[in-house]
């Protein structure tokens, strides 16, 4: 059974143009997203600041008035673990194949100095997010960079993720003991993790970011779709269906930009999204989200409103 509906948008296109679009459709959660890549740290130091506004908070209560939930998702590790402590804490920071420590991404799982780290930082952290729900989605760096340590190289990209997702938790939870938070189920780490088990209160987010968005998910015929189903049953059985999300790309208009400027005009594939829907169904999902980015006001001067309320719509239908 689908208990949530909805849709990530970035922070600099929050406001009363989003907030309106919300209310109008049937969605009942919202996500803020900034910006991943190289410059994460930043773009989330921005959404900081941002959501102490007048601006953030009205859009907020408007939302939130229409049962809405608001929530945070985004790449925090290089915002938990600062690239500068490298100077001082080299071990702390993930080895290359060559063997040489690099602050580029992500972290050493195996140094417990540097779990014990980022689980005080996500306390702070989970602190700074107004209005959020019991779930958080401090995911790991948008990079396929993990670990190649002596201690890390017995682990897969998956299991580094999983030590790194059960310490945030527990840090969360010291300032929140109803917390929960996401294991991101992509790119490098979207098989199951092997040799570490989730602790009590992570949940699943599935996010086929190398899928081709125009076949359905489960295509037979499709071998990158394929790819990315394949990991699914697995996913389940290790992390259980309950509070399971799928983070999807139906609507990110971003993606289809190549995440850069000039914007495109999005096409919804109603067939495809309708097909998938029923896909995720019955495989136990329990969320369904999009990313929504790059469909802020300035696109819709160019381009009318997204269709956000026809997304929604295929959503409920059953
Ligand atoms: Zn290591």
């Amino acid at each position: 059974m689908i208990s949530k509906r909805g849709i990530l948008i970035h922070p600099e296109e929050v406001g009363d143009y989003w907030a309106e679009i919300l209310v109008e459709s049937d969605l009942n959660l919202v996500a803020i997203h900034p910006k991943g890549g190289a410059a994460a740290s930043d773009t989330l130091s921005d959404m900081l600041e941002f959501v102490k506004t007048d601006a953030f908070l009205s859009f907020a209560e408007k939302v939130r008035g229409k049962g809405i939930a608001l929530e945070y998702e985004f790449h925090a590790l290089s915002w938990l673990l600062d690239r500068n402590l490298y100077d001082t804490r080299k071990d702390w920071f993930r080895m290359n194949e060559e063997g040489e420590r690099v602050n580029d991404y992500n972290m050493c799982p195996s140094n417990p100095d540097a779990l014990e780290y980022i689980a005080e930082r996500s306390a702070l952290l989970a602190q700074k997010l107004p209005y959020n729900t019991d779930r958080y989605f401090f995911w790991v760096d948008d990079a396929k960079a993990f670990c190649h340590c002596s201690r890390c190289k017995g682990l897969t990209p998956s299991d580094q993720a999983m030590i790194i997702y059960n310490h945030i938790l527990s840090g969360i939870k010291t300032v929140n003991k109803d917390a929960t938070q996401s294991y991101l189920a992509y790119l490098d780490a979207i098989a199951p993790p092997v040799n570490v088990r989730p602790e009590e209160g992570i949940f699943l987010e599935y996010a086929p970011f190398l899928r081709d968005s125009s076949l359905p998910i489960n295509d037979p015929n499709c071998k990158e779709n394929q790819d990315q189903v394949r990991h699914i049953d697995g996913l389940i059985q290790v992390f259980g269906a309950k509070n399971s999300q799928v983070l999807e790309y139906w609507m990110d208009n971003s993606r289809f930009c190549g995440w850069k400027l000039p914007y495109k005009k999005l096409k919804l594939d109603e067939e495809v999204l309708r097909k998938d829907v029923q896909y995720y169904r019955t495989k136990g999902f329990e969320s369904l989200t999009s990313f929504g980015c790059f469909l802020g006001e300035d696109y819709a001067r160019e381009f009318g409103v997204p269709p956000v309320k026809r997304y929604s719509e295929i959503l409920w239908t059953r």
